[in-house]
C-alpha cells in the first residue's frame, strides 16, 4: 500500500536528471562537416541525444524516456495481435547469410567480424535469418501453433555509406522488428493486413500524419511491401501521390517516375519527399525454403512456413517526428511521447516569500496523481536560474506544458501561468482551474 501511493506521488527534478546540453565528441572518427538536419541539431543542442562516434550515437536519459513510451506504444499494439516478444543475439552465423545469399548481396552496409575460433559472424542488421533458424530448430511446430507473431525491439548495425542527419540515417539504431509464419500464401496475407492495421494504429497512437505507399522489396525480397512515411524536406525517398484517389508509391518501384500517371485510376501524381519509418513485407517462403523454417502439416510432414516481415524504426521515429513538427528552435513532441508532459518551474532562490515554493511542490504531487500524468511531471528546481531562463529551456526541450510559479501565487487566490508549448497559448489560473484543465 505504502509503496502504491508513494509511486502515485512521484515526481522528477531536472537538477538531477543527466542532461548534457550541446555535447561535443572527441572521438577522432567523428566527421567534423556532416551536414545537419534540424532534428540532429535540436535533439543533441537539448542532451537528448549525443553523437559518441560516426553513426553512433548515446540515448540520453531523456532520449531514453522517449524511446520507452515508443515501445509501450508498440507493445500493446502487438499484444492485441497475440504477437510475442523476445530477444535474439546480436551477432547472426555468417553461415545463415551465406545459404540466403545475403552474405553477397547486401555489400558494404554488412559488418561482418570473426571470434577467437574464427567463426564468421555478421552484425545484425534485421534478423531474417536469426528467426528463420530459430523455426527450423523448434520444428515440429504443429500447424495448430500458426499464425506465430515473433517480434524483437533491439539495436541493429547497417554500415551505411553516408550516415546522416542524426538518427534518421545512422549506423547503429533501435528497431521493432517482427516476423510471422504462416501456413499458406492465404493466410499469410491474412495476417499481412492484420498487422498492418496494427501499424496504421502505432502510427495513429504516435499522432504525426503518416503516408503509406507501396514499398520497394529492396534486400529483403519478397512479393510486395508497404511503407510508411512522415513527409519531410530533408526526407531521401521520392513518393508520387495520386491527386484523384490518394493511392501511393515509393518512386523506386517505377521505371518513369516523371511522367508517371496513377496505376488505379489514371489521375496525375504529385512528387514528394518521405523518410521511412516503418516497412511491411510479405515473404512468402524466400528464407524458409533455404534455411528449412517448416512447420509440421496437417499430414505430419515439414512445409516451409509462409513469412512476413514488419519494421519499425523507433530512433528514426524520434527524429523525424522532430522534423516534421518543429518549426522553429523549440522542439515539439507529439503528446504520447514527449520526455515529460509538464515542466513545474519554481520562483528564483529568494526572490518571492517562502510559501510560494510550498506551492512547487503541491502541484507536482497533484498533477502526478491525474490519471495519464503519472512518472511524467518534472519540476525544475534549479532554483538559481531565472524563471526566465528556465522557461526557455523548457520551451526548446519541448515540454508539452510549462506550469510557472511566480509572482501572482503570492496573491490572496493564487494563480499560475500554464504555457501550452504545442500552440504557444499561455494563460492564468487558479488551483483548482489548472487541474481541471489538465
Ligand atoms: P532506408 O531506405 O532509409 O535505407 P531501409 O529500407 O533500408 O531504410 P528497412 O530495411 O526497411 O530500412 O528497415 C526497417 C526500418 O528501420 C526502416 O523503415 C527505418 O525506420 C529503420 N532504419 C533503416 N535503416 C536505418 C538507419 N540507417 N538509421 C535509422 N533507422 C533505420
Ligand atoms: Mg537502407
Ligand atoms: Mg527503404
Ligand atoms: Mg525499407
Amino acid at each position: 500500500m505504502y509503496q502504491s501511493i508513494h509511486r502515485l506521488y512521484h515526481h522528477h527534478c531536472l537538477s538531477k536528471i543527466f542532461q548534457p546540453v550541446n555535447l561535443k565528441p572527441k572521438d577522432s572518427n567523428v566527421k567534423k562537416d556532416e551536414p545537419m538536419s534540424l532534428s540532429q541539431k535540436l535533439l543533441v543542442e537539448t542532451g537528448i541525444i549525443s553523437l559518441r562516434s560516426n553513426g553512433m550515437f548515446a540515448l540520453l536519459p531523456l532520449g531514453q524516456r522517449i524511446l520507452k513510451k515508443l515501445m509501450m506504444i508498440i507493445d500493446e499494439e502487438m499484444i492485441s495481435v497475440s504477437a510475442q516478444r523476445l530477444t535474439l543475439p546480436l551477432l547472426t552465423s555468417a553461415d545463415l547469410w551465406k545459404i540466403t545469399g545475403r552474405w553477397n548481396s547486401t555489400g558494404q552496409e554488412l559488418l561482418s567480424l570473426q571470434d577467437r575460433h574464427n567463426r564468421e559472424y555478421v552484425l545484425s542488421p534485421t534478423h531474417e535469418e536469426a528467426i528463420t533458424s530459430l523455426l527450423r530448430d523448434v520444428y515440429p511446430l504443429s500447424f495448430r501453433q500458426l499464425p506465430l507473431k515473433l517480434y524483437q525491439i533491439t539495436s541493429k548495425f547497417r554500415d551505411e555509406m553516408k550516415p546522416r542527419f542524426g538518427l534518421i540515417r545512422c549506423r547503429e539504431f533501435v528497431m521493432k522488428d517482427l516476423y510471422t509464419f504462416d501456413e499458406s500464401e492465404a493466410k499469410a496475407i491474412e495476417t499481412y493486413s492484420e498487422i498492418c492495421n496494427a501499424y496504421d494504429k502505432i502510427f495513429q497512437r504516435i499522432g504525426v500524419p503518416f503516408i503509406k505507399v507501396a514499398g520497394d522489396c529492396g534486400n529483403i525480397g519478397g512479393s510486395f511491401s508497404h511503407e510508411y512515411h512522415y513527409q519531410a524536406v530533408i526526407g531521401e525517398d521520392t513518393l508520387l501521390v495520386c491527386h484523384g484517389c490518394q493511392e501511393a508509391t515509393n518512386a523506386q518501384l517505377l521505371s518513369d517516375s516523371v511522367n508517371a500517371v496513377c496505376s488505379k485510376c489514371g489521375s496525375d501524381m504529385a512528387t514528394i519527399t518521405g523518410i521511412e519509418v516503418g516497412h511491411t513485407f510479405l515473404l512468402g517462403t524466400k528464407y524458409s525454403e533455404p534455411l528449412g523454417g517448416c512447420y509440421q502439416n496437417k499430414q505430419g510432414k515439414p512445409e516451409a512456413a509462409h513469412m512476413g516481415c514488419y519494421g519499425v524504426g523507433l530512433t528514426r521515429v524520434m527524429a523525424a517526428v522532430v522534423e516534421v513538427l518543429t518549426t522553429s528552435d523549440n522542439i515539439i513532441w507529439p503528446w504520447e511521447i514527449a520526455p515529460f508532459k509538464v515542466c513545474i518551474i519554481g520562483p528564483k532562490e529568494g526572490s518571492l516569500e517562502a510559501g510560494v515554493t510550498r506551492w512547487v511542490n503541491h502541484l507536482a504531487k497533484v498533477l502526478s496523481s491525474l490519471p495519464g500524468y503519472e512518472d511524467d511531471i518534472v519540476v525544475d528546481d534549479r532554483h538559481r536560474l531565472t524563471i526566465g531562463k528556465r522557461v526557455l529551456e523548457a520551451r526548446r526541450t519541448g515540454y508539452p506544458y510549462i506550469v510557472v510559479v511566480g509572482k501572482k501565487a503570492q496573491e490572496d487566490v493564487p494563480m499560475f501561468e500554464l504555457i501550452h508549448t504545442t500552440t504557444d497559448e499561455s494563460c492564468y489560473l487558479s488551483h483548482h482551474m489548472l487541474i481541471t484543465h489538465m
